[in-house]
């Protein structure tokens, strides 16, 4: 099928060879990176929940605002592994801090360096202070001469908290996941006698037996809409920031 010229162009970033890139960067010069973990998620959810999360909204957004969709990062700091109160050693991959500082500002010295005029950085995990972190290098990132402009920002920041609030492995993210990636759910997992909690089932939020793809596609369209307003400003503000 050839899209109409006015459709926006999109990609996944890695599966694209130097002329599709060149094309799509021409009319859409953003980049989406998806900032995930590989942490756990309790019994009825991947342990790659926040990166296959945050790579499909991005996705979705990308089909509507155009650009280029990189692979995810799956390297994160402070997962649920490391909280003390609580008991889940396994199925995290936990990293340092300096090792997120270091990798995030790479990517973004990288991807300026393919003169994106917006890099998109959407963060699945928003354990903290890894979140903050990945916000403050993107703060320090703009406050540098550059043409690119760094947007670093999650869901949950930008969808109503009446739809969406933060949460781990609970309603809103299975809800995601349900819609991207249904086979990375199961929801017979969860006690079906008892309200699941953070102790004992690893999920933090609203009720997650309550999931389902259709609230994801909900949450989604939610997401994309305040996004694609957010880039659309980024991208009126680039090149005033050239060197
Ligand atoms: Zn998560």
């Amino acid at each position: 099928m050839t899209l109409p010229p006015s459709a926006p162009a999109w990609g996944r970033y890695e599966r694209l060879m130097p002329a599709e890139i060149e094309a799509i960067f021409a009319r859409h010069p953003i980049a989406y990176l998806p900032w995930g973990a590989l942490e756990y998620h309790g019994r009825h959810a991947a342990i790659g929940l926040d990166g296959l999360k945050a790579h499909g909204l991005c996705v979705a957004l990308a089909k509507v605002a155009g650009g280029l969709v990189l692979p995810p990062v799956y390297v994160a700091a402070n997962t649920i592994k490391g909280v003390k109160a609580l008991s889940f050693p396994r199925h995290s991959l936990d990293f340092s801090e300096s090792t997120l500082r270091l990798l995030i500002r790479g990517h973004l010295d990288q991807l300026a360096d393919e003169q994106f005029r917006v890099v998109f950085v959407l963060c699945g995990h928003v354990g903290q202070p890894h979140y903050d972190i990945i916000k403050d290098e993107a703060r320090q990132f703009n406050g540098r001469p550059s043409s690119t402009h760094v947007l670093a920002t999650s869901e949950c920041d930008l969808v109503s908290p009446d739809m969406v609030k933060v949460n781990h492995a609970a309603l809103g993210e299975v809800s995601f996941l349900m819609h991207t990636d249904p086979d990375c759910v199961d929801l017979a997992r969860l006690p079906s006698d008892r309200v699941p909690t953070l102790e004992a089932d690893a999920v933090w939020g609203p009720d997650p037996r309550a999931s389902s793809a259709e609230q994801g596609r909900t949450f989604t369209a939610a997401f994309v809409t305040a996004a694609q307003a957010l880039i659309t400003r980024a991208l009126t503000r680039a090149p005033d920031r050239g060197p």
